[in-house]
């Protein structure tokens, strides 16, 4: 605390994201990183772009990038915006799309950074208490808001929602904008991108964080309406003209171009989760159906804040959430097939002491 600070500041109350301790050999499974590596194609593109044109600003506009997402999702580069990861894309449309006068709707169990940032902008929000093995409900949100944002699927839970449940959600909510945040969703989620013609309050962000292996470099992007979009560039040519560096621009686009390596490492983690799956039910823990690069389960038996920290001494780190409503689970990314052995030989332990 400080005299010099502003009134915003001294109530400001910041995300915290997980850790990232540099141990050796340490099984890091709490900040759904993927497991493998980008596509060695982006290492190359980052090597070549590695050069005496760095001296120059990048092209403020990420023309380029812009494009390359335009022609992958099937829509026109206005309906494009990009940013220095999706956070940053969040932190514009909580500032330029949400309304005040009435309150922002969100899932009481949900990404942990959209109250920060409602916080920071000064924006009312409301929760809506998770359904029946929290699920999210449409229906519940079938009520006067200033705007409406969830992941799909969701995190922590991992649960998916289908595009026909985010379409029934628009027919009834056209006054506000609705921003499904797919930071997960190539793990076998359905984009809602196919929707963005259709309704013109639709904005969807992704991220190259997670299945493009990629969150080193900082790139996130919205898709929606030109008009929403425009919202977000006015926001952002405010803020930071130059969000995306050179490099990082250069690594997204090959990233977008090599397809078969995105295939191949997306359908790994899938297979892999579902292994996962197998051996932690056979330790007789509980999970919630995952469609995400991580699975959110709970053992009866055992207090969730123990293991995570019987783990936590073997070398094994997973996400554990004090919130009273989940503070019984654990978030556990997917790891690489030897890392999630690693896991499961550890919670085993763990379990039969
Ligand atoms: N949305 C959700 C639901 C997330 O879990 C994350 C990762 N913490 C993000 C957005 C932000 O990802 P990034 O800024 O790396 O694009």
């Amino acid at each position: 605390m400080s005299q010099f600070w502003s009134p915003i500041v001294h109530d400001l109350e910041p995300y915290v994201p997980g850790e990232q301790p540099k141990v050796a050999n340490l099984v890091k499974l709490n900040t759904n990183e993927n497991p493998y590596g980008p596509s060695p194609k982006v290492i190359v593109a980052i090597q070549q772009a590695a050069d005496d044109s760095l001296r120059l600003y990048p092209n403020p506009d990420s023309s380029k990038l812009k494009k390359t997402l335009a022609d992958y999702y099937q829509v026109k580069p206005n309906n494009v915006f990009v940013g220095n990861g999706s956070d940053e894309v969040l932190a514009h449309i909580f500032n330029a799309l949400f309304q005040h006068e009435l309150p922002l709707l969100f899932p009481d169990i949900t990404y942990s950074f959209y109250p920060v940032y409602c916080k920071l902008y000064q924006i009312e929000y409301q929760t809506i208490a998770l359904g029946y093995n929290l699920s999210i409900d449409v229906q519940d949100y079938h009520q006067p808001n200033g705007g409406i944002i969830f992941p799909n699927p969701n995190a922590p839970t991992g649960r998916v929602l289908a595009l026909a449940e985010i379409e029934t959600l628009l027919t009834f909510n056209t006054d506000s904008v609705v921003v499904i945040d797919e930071a997960y969703i190539d793990f076998g989620g359905e984009s809602a991108i196919a929707l963005v013609d259709k309704y013109p309050n639709l904005l969807v962000t992704q991220t190259v964080s997670k299945s493009r292996s990629l969150a080193g470099m900082r790139v996130g992007f919205a898709i929606g309406h030109q008009d929403l979009i425009e919202a977000l560039i006015r926001v952002k040519d405010s803020f930071n003209s130059y969000p995306l560096d050179s490099l990082a621009t250069v690594a997204a686009i090959a990233g977008f171009e090599d397809q078969t390596y995105f295939e191949q490492t997306c359908q790994k983690v899938i297979t892999s989760r579902e292994e996962l799956v197998v051996g932690l039910s056979q330790l007789g823990f509980e999970l919630i159906p995952s469609t995400a690069n991580f699975i959110f389960t709970k053992h009866n038996e055992h207090n969730a804040e123990d293991l995570a920290t019987g783990l936590r001494q073997q070398g094994v780190i997973v996400r554990h959430f004090k919130q009273d409503r989940i503070k019984q689970f654990l978030r556990i990314t997917i790891g690489t097939d030897d890392e999630n052995q690693r896991l499961l030989a550890v919670l085993k332990q763990l379990i039969i002491q």
